[in-house]
């Protein structure tokens, strides 16, 4: 007669080894090398990866747990928001142009992470690197999802949400993100841990989550905060993940050094040009603000990172080279790109303003080395030429920078009146650039970003010759609808009217 075995009950550690290094085997009959192609390419010496710890050493049945109950919170709470139409408790409509930019940009991105993780997940051949990515891989598309239903609500009265993939494509503010997530994803596996898990997770998701997430919370959003939260939970695990990375491969080889150091200098400015959106989203976006986009970049750039490249020290990684040039630009840089959308904004799926009286007491108050002396100015001309009927529209094209892909709108770091523009020859053609380290990055690999697709450029070729109605087609932007100044537009007057039919009875 067979004894009953009891089976005995792995405590956490055994779990999470079972279900991750023990998934990993020896191939047999292929080498290393044929398996896993891309580990070797970008220079990096691995002597042993079994040294790689996972910070968090979850196992996959707890992950799902954890996750699972995190759908069901945000998903409870995104129900009753619908149900009590939670988007007239907003502060204004005008809100959401940071939401349809976020959902345009940010969300396409999360996306594309998600792909890049599973791809990374591929490439590198330890099997507690793999679980890792393929773990964080499941949450970007997660967040990608939650995001998209977020704003499903909003899409149903207001304009501007309806077309974010074939916008994130071929609009041209998308372009920074797309342009950061299309870099990464087409770098080697290490590169890409240090693009996503280190400039994105740990340099610009606190950034972005963290201080725009309250700024979702201080104006009635509670969709994007629930969101918000709900994501960034798991950014705490992936700027751990990227962390780890980092310091996985500079323990592994002293030759690592260099490599890992040239990254860094490259992602973290890569990074801080796409944030300058959530700059202006913050600065000028917000109806109710929280902080400025300089006090922001104060707590969680200069202090956080501070202390993130003093514990890197130790390893002889120094601060990013951008790091005093972007030091230098937060006076400035939310206030030009703002200027830049607002005189494009007859090509932008989203509303712009000058900002009110209020407003730019608020920003010559957070920013009083420079507002009123570069900028109130250029606002005060913009609301002069509107209220004459004749608002200021800037139908010229800019030049975008050929790597970071924002328009020529930066000036000099230490000449705020000067545009700061950069030029190359590569094989008999010229590429511009909005910075020195843009274009630092550019003639590092060139052969990457002369590939670069730039989507102003398309405005020229066939089939749109130039034409802006078929262009405002093919980026499905329906003109008087989604783009123009907020005041005017057809989301403020639906807004008004739903906000007033609350308190009042009348019949119309
Ligand atoms: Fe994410
Ligand atoms: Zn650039």
């Amino acid at each position: 007669m067979d004894m009953k075995v009891k089976q005995k009950k792995l405590n956490k550690k055994e779990k999470y080894t079972v279900q991750t290094r023990d998934l990993g085997w020896e191939p047999t009959y292929q080498s290393k090398d044929k398996i896993f192609p891309y580990v070797e390419y970008e220079g990096i010496k691995i002597h042993d990866w079994d040294k790689w710890e996972d910070p968090f050493r979850l196992s996959m049945d707890s992950y799902w747990k954890y996750q699972a109950e995190k759908e069901r919170k945000y998903y409870a709470i995104l129900d009753s928001f619908a149900q009590t139409n939670g988007h007239l408790n907003l502060t204004s409509a005008r809100y959401l142009s940071a939401i349809k930019i976020f959902q345009q940009a940010i969300t396409p991105g999360e996306y594309a992470a998600h792909k890049g993780f599973a791809r990374a997940g591929r490439e590198f051949p330890g099997a507690g690197t793999q679980v890792a990515c393929q773990m964080q891989s499941i949450d970007e598309i997660r967040h990608a999802q939650t995001q998209v239903h977020g704003v499903s609500n909003y899409n149903k009265y207001y304009n501007g949400f309806h077309d974010f993939t074939q916008q994130r494509d071929r609009i041209w503010y998308t372009s920074l993100a797309r342009s950061f997530f299309d870099d990464a994803t087409s770098a080697g596996p290490f590169e890409f841990m240090i693009a996503i898990g280190f400039s994105f997770e740990y340099v610009l998701t606190n950034l972005l989550f963290v201080p725009f997430m309250s700024g979702a919370a201080y104006n009635g959003d509670i969709a994007s905060v629930t969101f918000g939260f709900s994501a960034q939970s798991d950014e705490a695990r992936h700027m751990t993940l990227g962390l780890e990375c980092i310091k996985f491969m500079l323990e592994q080889d002293p030759d690592n050094l260099p490599i890992v150091q040239g990254w860094i200098d490259k992602w973290f400015w890569r990074g801080i040009r796409l944030l300058s959106l959530v700059g202006s989203m913050m600065d000028y976006m917000l109806p109710k603000k929280v902080m400025s986009w300089k006090e922001a970049w104060q707590i969680y750039g200069v202090e956080n990172g501070g202390a993130l490249f003093n514990d890197l020290a130790r390893y002889g990684i120094r601060p990013p080279k951008g790091w005093e040039d972007a030091d230098k630009a937060m006076d400035h840089v939310s206030h030009q790109l703002m200027l830049g959308l607002h005189q494009w904004n007859f090509g932008t799926s989203f509303h712009t303003d000058v900002p009110t009286e209020e407003e730019m007491d608020w920003l010559s108050a957070k920013y009083p080395d420079t507002f009123d002396k570069y900028y109130r100015p250029r606002w005060n001309f913009m609301k002069e030429q509107a209220e004459k009927g004749k608002p200021f529209k800037n139908m010229g094209l800019p030049k975008l920078c050929q790597v970071c892909q924002s328009p020529g709108l930066y000036t000099e770091p230490d000449d705020p009146t000067m545009l700061c523009h950069r030029e190359t020859v590569f094989e008999n053609e010229k590429y511009q650039f909005c910075s020195d380290h843009c274009m630092d990055i550019f003639n590092n690999e060139p052969e990457k970003y002369v590939q670069a697709y730039l989507p102003m450029n398309q405005l020229f070729q066939a089939p749109l010759y130039g034409d802006l109605n078929a262009w405002m087609d093919w980026v499905s932007l329906r003109d008087g609808v989604d783009n123009g100044d907020y005041e005017l537009s057809e989301d403020k007057k639906n807004f008004d009217k739903w906000r007033n039919d609350v308190k009042s009875n009348s019949v119309d």
